[in-house]
This record gives structure tokens, sequence and C-alpha cells, in this order.
């Protein structure tokens, strides 16, 4: 009896509720955020868009992932071109339109080389999906660097098609593997995996709904923690936040939770306790933001996107898994960056820190009374 006891706490909690198997494998996962992107239509990525917050910031989160026991080196995503101009016209014209903006910076690649870390050494990249800001330019990276894409993954080509977003660049001289999701038992959350190593440290997960061949990862940092990386599944964490698992686990603080009464619009955002003009995120059920529900929103399938978006909130409600979005503006004060690692997150109590930032009106993220 008391063994069966023992072997009881040995087993991570995360595997009953989940279905994940237990595992002693893991990864090193380190972030980066190769550069700030101004988009002026926030429309068509959440709702609701008050008065003055049209545009929205959105850094490009790109993550080095070393699988510990082989050394193994890939990334999950590579941020946007510094040459941006030399997208494919469809993309390009967004910058030369003002509808996207940039500051100057530095590809992912000088990063990893000024960082320490050869080119050579970087086995594959993962493409969550193909939009420009999160495919780099593989032109800059050698042969040898295999790419993964997502199942459906659109392969058009400009200027053979010439609304693609792609070039021949984008695909040129790398060995390619699209995913099959078919060929999985494994199902976390309602989502296929496909166990990326073989031994339960790094997982793909199917989030389609944002562009065909969208993908998520879920790297096991310890045996019992994990970094949900969810790419673009959201573009705030008010799409994920609050949710009632969210609010028993990682209860709003005393003064967010008084500040907000009136901080937050009712105009805009209605609460079941609340009484006339005040908001009550205690007794708020819903994520304050959405998916956009409009023709022509950034999502190809709002429907499907929702849904990811839902499963991925079910980690987000688990103290095992941190979920980072590749836009959450919230972590750049947040997430330490290479050549640091995330992989300390829950002792440096990191998901703590970010889980409610989004709701304080000081925070940059904050766009839930009408702006200036
Ligand atoms: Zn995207």
């Amino acid at each position: 009896m008391l063994h069966w006891l023992f072997l009881a706490f040995l087993v991570p909690r995360c595997t009953a509720r989940f279905g994940i198997p237990s595992s002693n494998a893991t990864v090193d996962v380190k972030a980066f955020n190769v550069a700030n992107v101004t988009a002026t239509l926030a429309g068509v990525l959440l709702q609701p868009v008050l008065p003055g917050h049209e545009a929205i910031h959105l850094p490009l989160h790109a993550f080095l992932v070393e699988h510990t026991a082989s050394k193994k080196r890939l990334m999950f995503d590579l941020g946007m071109r510094s040459d941006f101009l030399n997208l494919a016209p469809s993309v390009s014209s967004l910058f030369q339109s003002g509808v996207y903006a940039v500051d100057p910076f530095k590809d992912i690649t000088q990063l990893l080389e000024e960082g320490g870390i050869p080119l050579e050494s970087i086995e594959t990249v993962i493409w969550s999906h193909s939009h420009f800001d999160h495919i780099g330019d593989m032109s800059l990276l050698p042969n040898t660097t295999n790419l993964v894409i997502g199942p459906g993954t659109n392969r058009s080509l400009y200027p053979e098609f010439p609304d693609a977003a792609l070039k021949a660049s984008d695909f040129a001289g790398h060995d390619i593997t699209e995913l099959d999701f078919d060929a999985t038992n494994l199902t976390f959350s309602g989502l296929p995996a496909l166990d990326y190593f073989g031994d339960g440290s790094f997982y793909l997960l199917n989030t389609p709904g944002h562009l065909a061949g969208h993908i998520t990862a879920l790297a096991r940092v310890t045996p019992s923690s994990f970094v949900v990386l969810g790419a673009d599944t959201g573009h705030h964490p008010g799409q994920l936040r609050p949710r009632p698992d969210f609010q028993r686990a990682y209860p709003c603080p005393a003064h967010l939770l008084a500040e907000s009464k009136t901080a937050v619009s009712t105009q805009y955002f209605w609460s079941p306790a609340s009484h006339t003009n005040v908001f009550d995120v205690h007794s708020r059920a819903q994520p304050l933001l959405s998916v956009p529900d409009k023709p022509n929103s950034g999502d190809a399938d709002p429907v499907a996107a929702r849904v990811s978006l839902d499963k991925i909130a079910d980690f987000d409600a688990d103290a095992d898994f941190f979920v980072v979005l590749a836009h959450d503006l919230t972590l750049l004060d947040v997430l330490p960056y290479f050549p640091a690692s995330l992989n300390a997150w829950r002792g440096e109590g990191l998901k703590d820190e970010a889980a409610w930032a989004f709701l304080d009106a000081r925070n940059p993220a904050f766009r839930f009374s009408p702006g200036a």
C-alpha cells in the first residue's frame, strides 16, 4: 500500500487531465522577440475594437528549442525577414500602404549567430503557419536545415500565383516535411498531437483555423511542466482570459479587481454581477476579447480558430502549462529572453506575473476603455 502511494506522487498531475504520457525527457526553450510590428487594423485580429485602439502592437516571438538528451536544435517560428519589402507583393504592399509598420530590426539568423548559435546547428525550422511574421527568411539558413510545415499549408508561390504570400526562396534547397495528424492516436485537450522526438519532450498539436496548417507546440521543460507555444491561436491574452477555470487557478489580484471596476468600459464589456457602470471581472465567464466573426478577418476559418483557442485555454487554466502566444504584448515585461531559458517559468512565477497584466490600465496591452 505504501508503495502505491509513493508511486502516485511520482506521476505528474497533468497526465490524467490531458492524456499526456509521463516522461522525464525535456527540451530547453529560449525566446526571442524579433521585431515589433504595428498593425493599423486591430479589428481583423480581435473584437471589440474601442475608439482609440484601432491599431495594435505585435511583438514577433520566435523560439530556440534544444532537445536536452541529444542537443539537437530547432526553431519554432522565425519572426519576419528584415528586408520586408522583398516579401511577395501581396504582403510587402501592406507595409508600403502603411497597414503594417515596423522599426528596423535584425533577422533571427543574425540574432542567433551573435548569440553564439551557429546556423548549421539548427537542424529544423518549424513554421507554426506560413504568415510572413513567422516564416523569417529561409534563404539565410543553410540547406542542411529542414523545414516542417503544418497540414494543408498553402505552398503557392509568387509570381506563378500573383496573390501568393510565399516565394520560391522560402522553400528552395530545404527538405520539407508536411505533418500528418491522421498518423497519430495521441490527443491532448482535444487536439491531435505528434511526438516530435519520440520521447515525450516535444509535441506538435493540430490547431487549425487561423490559417491552413496552423500548429502549436507543447514543450516539456521539466517532467511535469510545459510551455505551450500557442503561435496565432490568439493575438491577445484577452482572447484567452478570463474564463472560470482560469479564475479559479489564477485569482485576479485584488488591486486589479478593484481598479478594473471603473477602468474597464461597461459600454463595451458586460459582467453578470456588475452594477451600473461598474465592471466585475470576477463574475465574467467569457474572455474580454474574441476572434472576429466578420468577413475578411485575419483568421481563415474563424469558427475553427475559436475552437482551437478554446482548447488552448484548457492548458492556460492548468498550473502545469504556460501558454505563450506569438504576439502577446504583455510578455515583453515578463519573459526572460535569449540567452535566458523559459524552463524555470513555474519557479520564477512568470505565469503568475503575466496572467492578469492585460487587465492593468498601465499595461500597453490594455484596450478595454476608449483611448485618447
Ligand atoms: Zn498569423
